[in-house]
């Protein structure tokens, strides 16, 4: 396969089928987490921009979704094709602007190319219906359709994956999309993937990327006329000021939203403890903690709870932090400044409430060192906020009915995790779980794109991937005909 040349001008952005400048007069540097060095310069949009997106993903929808399943298909299948030419290239940019680490940066490559060739699947997986009537000589017909201009707003922890579970279904099932990346992840959450889908034939104006600050293009970018859904992925506060809006605005939307989490890891006393120990590493620690399905509290059945901690901690104080690019490195830099002094203070705080400080690394630059504290109580603010970085805290049970106790005491339920010696022991107490996934000895981070992905709770509205991603960006038309005059009342 030959390599394709790097993509150039990573700077611009693509709005309304041309890639040029934000005209805010205002730009945005975008730096590596871990060398904190700068990697490019930004200028940012303004409303005018967005306008112009928005407008023209509106004329440009109509003629998109007027292609045939199979020429929207293959735009999807040739996306999926340039995940591989360029598979070094866009691994090397997760890990440089999201901090990722080489392990993480290749399963979120991985999993938006699977959703990209789950999406291909899409047109020709679109039915309508007919219906019965109990009018005579009437047919009932319910059409799927696209709902027309999408917008999407994705975080910075899998940009990548993250923008494109939205972009990609909502492409393929007909719509046209407007992408607002996060700040920190402007070139993975986005303009990557505006160069891929040119590259791959989509016809230029269906899909804009625009690159601005909050406070200027926040509210336009959901309270604008054109867009009729839109995919938020982020933290719970804004989306619900998200839902808010769209609700309140002089323009209705549809929103789906992909919220915060605060997943419960339980541990019952019959479990394969080693299996456990592993597991609840690797859930917690995996991209520093900064997963919406991460683990946030472990939940461990007294009479196993010492062995399980200490085996844990044995675990995380042999864990590789440092450089996200070496392979071997298991927890590399948090996102942001911001990010990290809020890890600090989650300290300062879980210390002043009692929780005991059972290991703590070292921390260097933006690398937040693994930290397990012990003894958290349900009411402190480790167990009953998402923490969203390298800090684990470990909970005790009296016995399995209070885990599930104190695992359904949240307002969230993304996901949710248990291990058991029984596994049909642990599917009984998974369902008695309040979360829109739980996992049976294993980890609660997963995604797949075949499966109903989303929360309860304040963790969100609407399930992503597989059948669920087409009903979530179409919408429906019930078409009635009446084949003989009917007979009306008066
Ligand atoms: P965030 O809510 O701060 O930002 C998310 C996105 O919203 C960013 O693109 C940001 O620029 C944008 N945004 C912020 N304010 C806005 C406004 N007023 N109007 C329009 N857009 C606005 O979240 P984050 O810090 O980027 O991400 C971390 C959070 O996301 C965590 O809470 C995590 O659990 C959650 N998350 C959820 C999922 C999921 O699938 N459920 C996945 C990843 C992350």
């Amino acid at each position: 396969m030959n390599k394709p040349q790097p993509y150039t001008g990573l700077n611009l952005q693509l709005i309304a089928g041309s890639w040029t400048e934000g005209r805010s007069g205002r730009s945005m540097t975008v730096s590596n987490p871990y060398t904190q060095q700068p990697l490019l310069e930004i200028p940012l949009a303004n409303k005018d921009d967005l306008n112009q997106a928005y407008k023209m993903a509106f004329e440009a929808q109509i003629a998109w979704a007027a292609l045939g399943p199979s020429a929207r298909a293959s735009v999807m299948l040739r996306a999926a094709q340039i995940f591989d030419e360029r598979h070094e290239e866009l691994v090397d940019w997760i890990i440089a602007e999201s901090g990722s680490t080489r392990v993480k940066a290749e399963i979120e490559w991985a999993s938006a190319k699977a959703i990209t060739l789950e999406a291909a699947s899409f047109p020709s997986r679109v039915h309508g219906r007919i219906v019965e009537s109990d009018v005579p000589n009437k047919e009932s017909r319910v059409y799927r359709r696209p709902l027309g201009v999408v917008g999407v707003i994705s975080p910075w922890n899998f940009p990548f994956h993250l923008t494109q579970r939205s972009l990609a279904p909502a492409l393929a099932l007909g719509n046209a999309v407007v992408v607002k990346p996060a700040s920190d992840t402007p070139v993975t959450g986005g303009l990557l993937l505006a160069r891929i889908f040119e590259e791959a034939g989509l016809p230029a104006g269906v899909l804009s990327v625009v690159v601005g600050s909050g406070a200027e293009i926040g509210d336009d970018f959901v309270l604008h006329p054109v867009p009729s859904f839109i995919s938020f992925t982020g933290s719970t506060p804004v989306g619900q000021n998200i839902a808010r809006q769209a609700s309140s605005g002089e323009h209705l939307k549809h929103v789906a939203l992909e919220l915060g989490g605060n997943n419960p890891f339980v541990v019952l006393a019959d479990a394969d403890l080693e299996q456990a120990v592993h597991a609840a590493v690797v859930g917690k620690f995996l991209h520093q903690g900064q997963i919406c399905m991460a683990i946030n509290r472990i939940i461990v059945e007294d009479s196993i709870y010492d062995s399980f901690a200490t085996r844990f901690i044995d675990r995380v104080s042999n864990l590789v932090v440092g450089d996200p690019n070496d392979p071997k490195t298991a927890v590399g830099p948090v996102i942001n400044q911001k990010q990290f002094n809020g890890l600090s203070q989650k300290v300062e705080q879980a210390k002043r409430e009692g929780a005991q400080l059972s290991y703590a690394g070292e921390s260097r630059g933006l690398v937040f060192a693994p930290h397990v504290f012990t003894e958290v109580k349900p009411e402190m603010e480790l167990a009953y906020e998402e923490i969203f970085g390298p800090i684990a805290g470990l909970i005790r049970a009296r016995d399995a009915e209070h885990a599930l106790e104190l695992a359904n005491a949240t307002h969230f339920g993304l996901s949710a995790a248990v291990f058991s010696g029984d596994l049909e022991r642990g599917v009984q107490f998974a369902r008695r779980i309040h979360s829109g996934m739980a996992h049976v000895n294993d980890i609660p981070v997963g995604d797949a794109p075949n499966v109903p992905f989303g929360g309860e709770k304040n963790s969100g509205l609407g399930r992503f991937n597989g059948d669920w991603a087409i009903d979530e960006f179409t919408t429906t038309q019930w078409v009635s005909l009446q084949r003989e005059p009917r007979h009306y009342p008066f």
